[in-house]
């Protein structure tokens, strides 16, 4: 019975990569310094995975920016692009992918970034490979065997760890049309051929072979090529073990493809998918067969401790059926997704002793995986007790904890009623109570909510935080840019202002530090992209809002001007998907816990007289399960939780809601069921194309199309926005338009910002202009 683990986090516990990254890109260190320090890394969460009690290490998940980019340059998918950087410019490997990653602009070159988006349904991004109908793969890189070597080296027993060709395929884009990517399957095989050669030749005994599309419902194609690509490793190499592992959900109807494959170890995802298992001991080739499986029964996603008892049972389960000789023990998934170490927090304030030992971070949940192993294997042994009555006290603790529990919230939950989730009156009564109050002209024009948090903004908050700044002279001084910003939107002739947002460091942590049941960690850093670390709130507690959040924010900036100042809020799915989650009752149960307390916020600045409210919701779209057959419940409760936290106003009341992505298509419906009376939009990238599923809908509410990409520097020009509408106009009625940029602007600057505005503002009156008097034919 092995003790195995699929990957580590790659960052460093202090975040040592990210800050060698940034020098690196800074010019600050050179390319064999950047290196020395990802060495020390790869090194140090070896021997210290080791000394957790595993027995195989995993090799190659460390990466400099991505695992999906990695598998890129191991199989030579480099888009034409950046070829003159490699046979012109002869750049270095790690240039060239920090080139493919970030984009180029360097002697005389404008090359863009390669597309990034989010791993399955976490917040990891990552960068999404681009194939053509005659793409060719050849061996490129040889990091896999180089980083193999290196722990061979360093005396670790590892197994590489591979994204599988099927994932890899799927993964992608096609970049072109007339072909389907998981055709290339037979161009690509040879690479992994080479590649797994090399591994078998450099001794590797094990290749971890990932296929988290397995996760997904795949179509007869996909399960052909799963088919084709095993059965063609295995006949190979046959003495080569391939884990194959899956995980974030279950096999689901793959599952008579995958207990059919010729490998060694199938790797289940146990938490998020604990009948799996039944599913699996069912399955007479399976009993029959010598694959082993490895249990994946600690969580990879969250930073709870394991509950023993649960685990125990799930693996005695499997033993009974088949014997421990086919059993390893594993967290469900890589701890890419999980903070490092837990031993560095330290501060009571911010999360107090009793929550921190209820949780377990990276290193701690690898001592648990071996503990899992020593109580299963010897259960007599007076170790073997301590470690279970240890555990099962530490969790007997937390269920009944008075922390985590306040009847008053469960009780306000439980008395919640479809009429909660309703407004009083449909869209169109609303809308018409909504004009009279508020008097808009047609294309009225607003921004998302924050406006530029500049180094002086960020930098008041860093000497608050440490003390060196007083609360009064903080405020003093949020207020001051909270003030500027109103008088600057209310002369450049925004109708609709916000008031900033300046006061924010983060659009959950904000809220978060102001709710009940939240705690936070001070080294709780997980990747999210290349050098971008996140730091999620956790929440263990029932949730309840004690005070007032925003409401002294907003009636300040509404005391400043005479028009509308939009309160700005961030909606409960949101708040829910970005942070760690109490795993002891369902998401859904908190979520509705959320939206309570933003529903409190939301009647309460309706009574401090803000006529329009904004609730963000831009994580909504991720937090969809991945099978098909799960993701109507989900939508279901998602859309529930935002319409109660925005129904609790009178019609007059204007709900906004925000998201930033394109992807609507699939649930366009659910979006329309939210019921906002206006919705702003990610859409200037895609020139409004995504406009098209709104109008086949016929979505009813008002919208608000992004005309301003504030992901660039680059300020459009007025003429650039008036076009963007006039496409708009071809899908929506000018009657339901608003104008205004693609988010928030916080990453911006003010020069870029005040033009962008401004244009846009011209843009909206020539708009005005010619529906009001149209060109004459
Ligand atoms: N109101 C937020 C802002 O303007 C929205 C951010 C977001 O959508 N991610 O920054
Ligand atoms: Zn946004």
């Amino acid at each position: 019975m092995q003790t195995h683990n699929l990957g580590y986090p790659r960052i460093g516990s202090n975040r040592e990569l990210k800050k060698a990254c940034e020098l690196y890109w800074a010019g600050t260190i050179n390319a064999a310094q950047l290196e020395l320090t990802a060495k020390k890394i790869r090194e140090g969460n070896w021997l210290l995975q080791q000394e957790a009690g595993m027995d195989l290490l995993p090799a190659n998940d460390f990466s400099f920016y991505d695992q999906v980019l990695d598998t890129c340059l191991m199989t030579g998918a480099i888009p034409d692009r950046y070829h003159p950087l490699i046979e012109k410019e002869h750049i270095n490997p790690l240039d060239l992918l920090f080139a493919m990653a970030r984009g180029y602009q360097k002697n005389g070159y404008d090359l863009t970034a390669m597309e990034m988006t989010k791993w399955f349904d976490t917040n990891y991004h990552y960068i999404v490979p681009e194939f053509k109908r005659d793409q060719k793969f050849t061996a490129f890189s040889n990091k896999v065997i180089d980083q193999f070597n290196e722990a061979k080296k360093a005396g670790f027993k590892s197994k590489p760890v591979l994204l599988g060709p099927v994932s890899f395929l799927l993964l992608g884009k096609e970049k072109e049309p007339g072909f389907e990517r998981i055709g290339l399957l037979k161009n690509l095989l040879p690479v992994y051929f080479e590649v797994l050669e090399k591994l078998d030749h450099s001794g590797a005994y094990y290749v971890q072979m990932d296929e988290p599309c397995l996760a997904l419902n795949l179509g007869e194609k996909a399960q052909q090529a799963l088919q084709t690509a095993y059965t063609a490793i295995f006949r190979r190499f046959p003495n080569l073990r391939i884990i194959l592992a899956n995980y974030f959900d279950c096999f689901g109807d793959n599952l008579k493809t995958v207990v059919s494959l010729p490998v060694h170890t199938l790797h289940l995802d146990l938490v998020r998918c604990p009948s799996q298992l039944d599913d699996i001991l069912d399955k007479p080739e399976f009993i029959n067969g010598r694959t082993l499986l490895s249990l994946g029964v600690v969580d990879g996603r969250n930073i709870w401790k394991n509950d023993f008892t649960r685990s125990l049972a799930l693996i005695r389960k499997a033993t009974d059926k088949i014997g421990a000789g086919r059993i390893w023990i594993a967290p469900s998934c890589s701890l890419l997704h999980v903070p490092c170490d837990l031993d560095l927090e330290t501060n009571e304030k911010s999360l107090p002793a009793e929550i921190r030992q209820w949780m377990a971070f990276a290193r701690q949940k690898l001592v648990e995986v071996a503990a899992l192993r020593e109580i299963t294997l010897h259960p007599e042994t007076a170790a073997s007790k301590k470690l279970l009555r240890e555990n099962a006290a530490c969790i007997e603790a937390r269920n009944s904890s008075p922390l985590i529990h306040n009847p008053l919230v469960k009780t306000r939950v439980a008395a919640i009623t479809p009429a909660d989730a309703k407004r009083n009156s449909p869209f169109f009564a609303r809308k018409e109570k909504q004009q009279q109050e508020l008097g808009l002209p047609l294309f009225p024009t607003t921004t998302i909510g924050s406006f530029p948090q500049t180094k002086e903004v960020r930098a008041w908050r860093a000497q608050w935080k440490k003390q060196l700044l007083s609360d009064a002279d903080y405020y003093q001084l949020l207020k001051e840019a909270t003030g500027n910003s109103i008088k600057w939107q209310e002369e450049t002739g925004l109708d609709v202002l916000v008031h900033g947002e300046f006061e924010r460091n983060d659009m959950v942590e904000y809220f978060g530090e102001q709710l009940a049941g939240f705690a936070f960690t001070k080294n709780g850093w997980v990747q999210s992209y290349g050098s971008r670390c996140v730091k999620p709130p956790v929440i263990y507690g029932d949730v309840y809002r004690p005070n007032f959040m925003t409401v002294a924010w907003s009636t300040y900036a509404q005391s400043l001007t005479s028009r509308p100042v939009k309160g700005m809020l961030t909606g409960p799915v949101t708040i829910l998907q970005w942070s760690f989650v109490r795993n002891d009752q369902p998401r859904s149960v908190t979520c509705n816990q959320i939206a309570l307390a933003i529903r409190d916020e939301v009647t309460d600045l309706e009574k401090a007289g803000i006529k329009i409210i904004q609730i963000d919701e831009p994580a909504i779209r991720e937090g969809l399960p991945l099978r098909k057959e799960q993701q109507q419940e989900y939508l279901d409760w998602a859309v529930t939780a935002f319409r109660i936290a925005a129904s609790g106003v009178q019609d007059k009341t204007q709900i906004h809601t925000h998201m930033c992505y394109s992807e609507f298509n699939d649930i366009i419906n659910d979006i329309a069921a939210m019921d906002a009376d206006v919705i702003t939009i990610e859409t200037s990238r895609s020139q409004m194309e995504l406009l098209d599923v709104f109008a086949s809908f016929e979505y009813p509410n008002d919208i608000g199309p992004g005309v301003y990409d504030i992901h660039s520097p680059r300020v459009p020009s007025k003429e650039e926005m008036v076009a963007l509408m006039e496409k708009a106009l071809t899908y929506i009625p000018a009657e339901r338009l608003w104008v205004n940029p693609d988010c928030g602007l916080k990453t911006r600057d003010w020069e870029e910002t005040r033009q962008a505005l401004t244009a846009m503002i011209q843009a909206a009156k020539a708009l005005r202009k010619n529906i009001i008097a149209p060109v004459p034919e």
